[in-house]
């Protein structure tokens, strides 16, 4: 996925890491959704290439490159909160120090991506501050944090800050419209919701405006839906009092969503509610992308059709996308 944002601040790590200045350690920080894990992810499989291009790209076939694919590298370490939501603890900063003690296998490089670094506790915060004030030879060590003020001020002050700033509305559009294949105006409707970063849809559905409730609505009864609970031609009678055009943005947003959860094997970047989250999960293993486009173009369809003929029902449309969506591949 191109994401054109982070071509500047990879321009300035290609030419640190040319003129040898590369940090031992850095803070990357910006907003939510902004893609600071996937920037990290980037520069670790560049860094870690042993063929890599002048142009700073990897070369995708050495063996680093494919152990990366892989994700067996044993050059890269990923720390994540041990237990999905809570903190990341003593022991798997111990780890840190261990994945140290030995060369790296195939480059010059070893590299942690620590994520998000806000959530080490004090005493890993301590244990990791001893790794930084010694770092090992060939160590980069990225700590990913929305908020970098949550940091130790002494953590800070051991690592370079790398921000990746917020793209500009017309960037995102541009970017979403042509990932999803969607329209930029029903991107519009929406841009309050997505302007915390491009990767983060949604961050405030679950506040709880008309649009938020039809989307909750919508995605419960989707995944009813596909669940068999109950037939689309009953479902698609909840929405007979639903203005037409806000349906289909709804039913869209949806669907885009569950896409990008697809592209991204998981909703990892979408701060929806805990309820929502799950069903866009379950939503995004069950349907097929192919699927989801179907019904993007649709909804297209259907948007042109209400503007052309008069004697379109709405109801017949609602029905007919329902019963689409769960209709055999
Ligand atoms: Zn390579």
């Amino acid at each position: 996925m191109d994401l054109p944002w982070l071509n500047e601040p990879m321009e300035l790590l290609r030419q640190d890491t040319i003129e040898g200045r590369l940090a031992h350690a850095y803070i990357v920080s910006g907003p939510s959704g902004v893609g600071k894990t996937l920037f990290c992810q980037r520069l670790a499989k560049i860094l870690l290439c042993t063929n890599k291009s002048e142009a700073f790209s990897p070369c995708g076939s050495c063996v680093s490159c494919s152990t990366f694919e892989n994700e067996s590298n044993p050059d890269l370490l990923h720390i994540y909160p041990a237990n999905g939501g809570g903190n990341i603890n003593i022991d798997q900063i111990r780890a840190v120090n261990e994945f140290y003690s030995y060369k790296p296998h195939y480059g010059t490089y070893k590299i942690t991506l620590i994520v998000p670094a806000t959530s080490m506790n004090t005493n890993s915060a301590n244990a990791l501050l001893k790794i930084l004030e010694e770092p090992p030879r060939g160590a980069v060590i990225m700590l990913i944090a929305s908020s970098p003020g949550h940091l130790l001020p002494t953590i800070r002050s051991r690592c370079l800050n790398l921000r990746i700033p917020k793209p500009d509305w017309d960037a995102i559009s541009a970017w979403l419209s042509e990932e999803l294949s969607i329209s930029p105006s029903s991107l519009n409707n929406h841009t309050a919701t997505l302007y915390g970063g491009p990767l983060e849809i949604l961050k405030s559905i679950d506040s709880d405006n008309d649009q938020t409730s039809l989307f909750d609505a919508l995605l419960a009864d989707l995944v009813s839906l596909s669940n068999g609970t109950y037939y689309a031609v009953d479902i698609a009678k909840n929405y007979g009092g639903t203005e037409i055009k806000e349906f289909l943005d709804t039913f869209e947003l949806v669907v885009s969503i569950t896409l990008l959860a697809i592209f991204h094997h998981t909703a990892i970047n979408l701060k929806l509610c805990k309820t929502s989250f799950e069903k866009i999960v379950f939503l995004s293993e069950k349907y097929r992308k192919s699927k989801l486009f179907e019904i993007i173009d649709l909804i297209k369809t259907s948007r042109e059709l209400l503007l052309r003929s008069q004697g379109v029902r709405a109801h017949d449309i609602i029905e007919e996308i329902f019963i689409s969506f769960v209709a055999s591949e």
